[in-house]
């Protein structure tokens, strides 16, 4: 089976965990990826260290679509991050909002996905393919989720090129969303966000904080294994992997692999499905 795949990063804190990340980088160029992706702490947080891991890995293999995100920030930072990018050769961006910390307030000059995604196309034409966000469950704070398939819309026809999503367990979820952008004319590519599960515990918190829906019957069943991580493990490939079949089979034009920095969990689903590497979305 042929399918574009690409691989998410988040920058390590230490050096050593950017060495890890390099060889977990190596690793996965056996799949021949589409691309890593490399996030971005929302109001800057991650600048330097999302800056240094880009800067390491790009030119390794696979091409690297740095996160950029909106929220906090003024457009002259955002100007000089798209000056590096475009200094180092990168072609490819991924535009994001951002979640503010708590403590933190007022939304900067850019509030919203898609006025980032406008702002990089005032300042450099088509010069970035970008892909955007979207929530097949819906994002948290959305008003409505009518709105919020509105807001998706805006977002391409601000000028983004592509979306992945949140990750969901729900195949329908993600059907339901493609079909919702067809009706609003949109026809761009919506990579399929996919998570391992690895732990229970954070795949839980995780999902509780971006709005996720993690099924009962899964729930259910990770609360069963308990402590006992090989089960939880096998269980959870064979979730997912089950997800990526009826996706694939419903024609998914990519899979974007959350890795959490993990090779083994990501490495596993890959491998049950048998997949080759084949173009660009
Ligand atoms: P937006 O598209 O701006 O939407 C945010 C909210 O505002 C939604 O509820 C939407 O319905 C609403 N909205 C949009 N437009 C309007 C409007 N005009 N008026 C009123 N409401 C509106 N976060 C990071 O900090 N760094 C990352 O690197 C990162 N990478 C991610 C990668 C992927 C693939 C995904 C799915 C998420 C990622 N996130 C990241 C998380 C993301 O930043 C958060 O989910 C954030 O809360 C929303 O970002 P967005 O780009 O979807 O925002």
């Amino acid at each position: 089976m042929t399918l574009p795949i690409s691989f998410e990063f988040f920058p390590p804190k230490t050096d050593v965990g950017a060495d890890k990340l390099l060889t977990i980088a190596a690793q996965f160029q056996a799949f021949k990826p589409d691309y890593f992706s490399v996030t971005y702490g929302a109001g800057g947080s991650t600048r330097e260290r999302t800056l240094s891991i880009v800067s390491s890995l790009n030119g390794q293999g696979a091409p690297i679509r740095p996160h950029l995100s909106c929220i906090g920030d003024s457009r002259a930072h955002i100007a000089d991050l798209l000056t590096i990018y475009q200094a180092q050769g990168l072609s490819h961006l991924v535009a994001l909002r951002g979640d503010l910390p708590s403590r933190q307030v007022g939304l900067g000059e850019l509030p919203y996905a898609r006025d980032l995604v406008e702002f990089i196309r005032a300042k450099t034409g088509d010069y970035f393919h970008i892909a955007v966000a979207a929530y097949p469950e819906m994002h948290p704070q959305a008003p409505s989720f009518a709105l919020d398939m509105d807001y998706l819309a805006q977002k391409f026809n601000a000028g983004a090129n592509s979306a992945i999503t949140q990750f969901f367990f729900n195949a329908d979820s993600y059907f339901y969303l493609s079909c919702e952008m067809q009706k609003r004319g949109i026809d761009k590519p919506i990579v399929a966000g996919i998570m391992p599960i690895i732990h229970a515990s954070n795949l839980i918190r995780f999902s509780d904080a971006c709005g996720a829906d993690i099924p009962r019957w899964i729930r259910k069943k990770l609360a069963d294994y308990g402590d006992d991580s090989a089960s939880i493990k096998a269980f959870g490939l064979e979730v997912v992997v089950k997800l990526c079949e009826r996706l694939i089979a419903g024609g998914v034009p990519s899979l974007h692999f959350y890795s959490m920095n993990q090779y083994e969990p990501t490495a596993a689903i890959i491998d049950a499905l048998n997949l080759s590497p084949s173009a660009t979305v």
